[in-house]
């Protein structure tokens, strides 16, 4: 199966299972944005609390905040959102349809790297009897590829910087980029477009004045730095670290829960010493890429990619990558802000945001080191590498998500092997005790065999059988989603076992 329709059976297969539901569904849905189910929520909060817990238990130096998504206008002028937080857009006047052009151009650059990596792996094939000749005309192919790549890039990132929107159309000219869906090379200029929303506060009427959804978290940090250092006592270094929802107004958004209009964020803000910024940077990007890898997807899946172009407020960015079904992309940002946004609100708000230093002896605007994630990449990631179609021994198939076990939506299955015989009473029985812990289902509808799968398709670690041994043992049927392999395991040492499988705490402790 190719990835194109692996994917297309990972989203289908979230909606049949309650992970995730176009919104609004029953009027055609509403583009862009989707709703999470009763296994989707389940999912998403324990990503966001291993990352709360990573982050704000595990770092004392590190405290939580939850601050308005409606923040007063001014913010969003300080921060530079009014005037700079644009993209790019273009539009083919065959097709009507509307791109990011820096997005046109990142593809035709992916796929000179692609026919490189084709050279390659076609040189791979030919290993036995390759020549000199072979070598040095293989090399000199993917060189030209790779130069072809470089010459784009430094032409693109020029006109980026001297905001020359001519000259990325020129690029697309030059590039002959066609239009995936008319194929055609018929161009519109290139436009900036701000991707903020905007509402009308109060009555419609006199005093209504225009406010933002906010398009990141983070400024909700930096206007209350002050705040969490006064009333927390924090010294410096130290961070505030937040969830919740951003909007933006994306030009082309695809790709499932990738690119949303409507999405959440888990930003970290680490304000420190000018001058040790590039350190603590470089200590965030491990801590952030040793977390990825702590979920157990494979740590070939991630990778860091360094920024073409730096924001004007940064001095360091780098993004972390995963392979997602549609190639590598990104998940997480980590971003080195200098001292830009404090600075910026000093000046528009007219307040002092300095930090006094009892060691220096002197205040200064600290400086700021941010770490940025999309939960709802971070959910795709763990949903799309977990989805599997496995044929199995005996000749049937079974669909499962491997998720996990941590994040898993539900952590045990109590199923009675038959509905009679007093076994829904002892399997209700043991539920009753369990669901203190963790989030359990009792099921006792259709054949054992159907309701494991049913398990597997949601990714449920365990299930357990009550049978009629169960009423004169005290002992159940454990078995394991990713294995299949059963033991029997007595009533009172369930809580335990399940927990040291399913528990984060494991996973926590790898991080230190
Ligand atoms: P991209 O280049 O993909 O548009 P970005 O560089 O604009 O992303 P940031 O502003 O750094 O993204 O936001 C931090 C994180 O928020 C991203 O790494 C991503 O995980 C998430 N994110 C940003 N935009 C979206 C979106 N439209 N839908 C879902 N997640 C998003």
């Amino acid at each position: 199966m190719n990835n194109e329709d692996l994917f297309k059976n990972i989203i289908g297969h979230s909606k049949e299972y309650g992970f995730i539901f176009p919104s609004s569904e029953i009027y055609d849905g509403l583009s862009a944005t989707y709703d999470y189910g009763q296994m989707g929520v389940e999912m998403k909060k324990n990503i966001r609390d291993f990352w709360w817990k990573a982050m704000v238990q595990l770092n004392e130096n590190i405290v939580g905040l939850d601050a308005a998504i409606f923040m007063h206008p001014t913010t969003w002028k300080a921060s530079g959102h009014v005037d700079a937080f644009n993209d790019p857009l273009i539009d083919n006047k065959d097709s009507k349809k509307r791109y990011r052009a820096d997005v046109l151009i990142e593809d035709h650059m992916a796929k000179l790297d692609a026919k490189a990596d084709k050279e390659v792996e076609k040189a791979a094939k030919r290993f036995e009897n390759f020549d000199a000749a072979m070598y040095r005309a293989t090399n000199e192919r993917v060189k030209g590829y790779m130069d072809q790549k470089e010459a784009i890039r430094t032409r693109f990132v020029n006109a980026l910087e001297a905001n020359d929107l001519t000259e990325v159309r020129q690029i697309i000219i030059d590039l002959e980029i066609v239009c995936p869906l008319s194929g055609s090379k018929n161009w519109t200029e290139v436009r900036q477009f701000n991707l903020m929303f905007a509402t009308e506060m109060g009555a419609m009427a006199e005093g209504a004045s225009t406010i933002y959804l906010r398009p990141e978290t983070a400024q909700g940090i930096f206007v209350n730095y002050l705040n969490v250092q006064k009333s927390g006592r924090m010294k410096i270094p130290f961070g505030i670290a937040q969830t919740g929802k951003a909007f933006r107004n994306e030009i082309v958004a695809r790709q499932f829960i990738f690119r949303m209009r409507e999405f959440e964020q888990m930003e970290m803000q680490f304000f420190v010493k000018p001058g040790t910024e590039l350190d603590w940077f470089e200590k965030w990007k491990q801590k952030r890429l040793a977390w990825h890898h702590a979920i157990g997807l494979g740590e070939q899946n991630y990778r860091f990619h360094a920024h073409d172009k730096l924001a004007h407020y940064a001095n360091a960015a780098f993004d972390i990558e995963f392979n997602f079904p549609f190639g590598f992309k990104e998940l997480e940002g980590i971003h080195s802000r200098t001292d830009f946004d404090l600075t910026q609100h000093e000046k528009f708000s007219g307040k002092k945001l300095q930090y006094f230093d009892p060691e220096m002896n002197e205040s200064y605007v600290p400086y700021v080191v941010e770490t940025s994630i999309g939960l709802d990449r971070t959910f795709l990631a763990v949903l799309s590498s977990s989805y599997k179609e496995e044929k199995l021994e005996d000749g049937s198939e079974r669909t499962v998500l491997a998720l996990p076990p941590f994040l898993a939506p539900v952590k045990l299955a109590i199923l009675p092997l038959v509905k009679k015989d007093g076994l829904p009473e002892k399997a209700m029985e043991i539920f009753n005790q369990l669901r203190f812990d963790h989030n359990i289902i009792y099921e006792e509808k259709d054949s054992i065999g159907k309701r494991y799968r049913r398990q597997d398709a949601i990714g449920t670690p365990f299930c357990i059988t009550i049978d009629h041994d169960t009423l004169v043992d005290n002992a159940v049927t454990l078995r394991d989603r990713d294995t299949m392999k059963q033991e029997r395991v007595p009533i009172e040492q369930l809580s335990g076992i399940v927990e040291e499988k399913v528990g984060v705490r494991k996973v926590l402790e790898r991080l230190g």
